[in-house]
């Protein structure tokens, strides 16, 4: 069977399985092995459980994969593909770690960095003059900004800057960066494909074959392996991706439109809604807005503190992706000292009506306090 004419969602359920062997398990069994009869270590050449899954994610992604103990595992192994003092134009906002990798990395004399609005197409191409690498966050964190993958990947096509997308918060199912042009396609498999709170997991995926034997020395030399137990837990997760993002994504638009009518709430962060800025982008090369989403109150940080406090069916903590939804305070810009009152939503698979009364109820809650 030709894999390339099957649904991403079947692709999903079926790939990285092996062959179909009389006798067999239905699914890649759970090695624990460092050290295989021929001279192969794990940290060298990989093991069956992680081949598994990196075969999995290569297949939705298009290209190989290359997994590791984290996402943030994931992203310094990309940086440290680049060669010495490259030039980086990196998010000016997004997940903090990175920023941070980024920021380290710069101030060590590794590369030079450049940080821009990736939200903003004619400014990132301008700071891209010359750079070896562009990095984009798309959808980012914590603002849910969509970057306009296909144009800057054309644009960059033909210059000699690669494009690496973090797309953790899109997963494998609802955008392909490669098929866009990206040279770089990285997710956090802690967060959607994993699915349940339950692992550490990072993967990058290439089509360059140097990048990917690059990718994997980097990984045998930076020791950042993945767990065996990890592997095969995320690899289970992913058989379930298609069905837990299809209903948290239906789940978000709904919160999302019922949020943006809310008298508390002063800005609403969801691609899916025809009003954000995002929104057209998005339609243009993603199959989905996602589960994502992030809301601005018009209250105090403590009031707003106060609104994580009070929810009961919603969980008050870090992280993304679960099955259950999380809300959690963040920080508009991370290191900025502005009122902060920007809630943001991991939405899972609860019901729709549960989560929605929950919100509902604490931000009453605070309007009264
Ligand atoms: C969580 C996250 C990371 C880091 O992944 P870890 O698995 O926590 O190391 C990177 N990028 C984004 C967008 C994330 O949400």
């Amino acid at each position: 069977m030709n894999d390339a004419a099957l649904h991403r969602s079947t692709l999903a359920i079926h790939a990285g399985r092996g062959p179909r062997t009389p006798g067999g398990p239905l699914n890649p069994p759970l090695t624990l092995a460092s050290s295989f009869h021929g001279g192969d270590y794990a940290r060298e050449q990989g093991t069956p459980v992680w081949e598994a899954f990196e075969e999995a994610i290569g297949t939705l992604e298009g290209g190989r994969s290359v997994s590791y103990a984290s996402g943030i595992g994931a992203s310094t192994a990309i940086v440290e593909t680049l060669p010495a003092a490259a030039k980086v134009v990196g998010p000016a906002a997004g997940y903090a770690w990175t920023r941070s990798l980024l920021r380290d990395r710069a101030d060590s004399g590794r590369i030079t960095l450049t940080e821009v609005d990736t939200s903003d197409t004619e400014a990132t191409l301008k700071a891209c003059e010359g750079a070896d690498l562009l990095w984009l966050e798309s959808p980012s964190n914590p603002m849910i900004e969509i970057a306009e993958l296909d144009r800057l990947c054309a644009e960059l096509r033909d210059r000699d800057t690669r494009v690496a997308v973090d797309s953790s918060f899109a997963t494998p199912l609802l955008q392909r960066p490669l098929e866009l042009g990206a040279d770089f396609s990285m997710h956090s498999a802690t967060k959607f494909i994993g699915g349940h709170s339950d692992l550490m997991l990072g993967v990058v995926t290439t089509r360059d074959e140097r990048l990917d034997a690059r990718l994997r020395h980097v990984r045998a030399q930076l020791g950042a392996t993945p767990g065996s137990l990890e592997s095969f837990l995320a690899l289970r997760g992913l058989r379930t991706l298609p069905l837990r993002i299809e209903t948290a994504q239906r789940t978000a638009l709904e919160l999302a439109r019922r949020l943006s009518n809310h008298p508390a709430v002063k800005a609403v962060h969801y691609a899916g809604l025809p009003t954000d800025p995002g929104h057209e982008r998005a339609k243009r090369f993603m199959d989905g807005f996602g589960a994502m989403l992030s809301i601005e109150l018009d209250t105090t940080p403590e009031a707003a503190e106060a609104v994580c406090r009070s929810v009961r069916v919603f969980t008050h903590a870090k992280s993304l992706g679960g099955i259950e939804s999380l809300i959690d305070r963040r920080a508009r810009y991370t290191g900025s000292s502005a009122p902060q009152t920007l809630l943001r939503l991991s939405i899972g698979c609860e019901h729709v009506e549960d989560l929605w009364n929950d919100l509902f109820h604490a931000l009453e809650q605070e309007n009264q306090s």
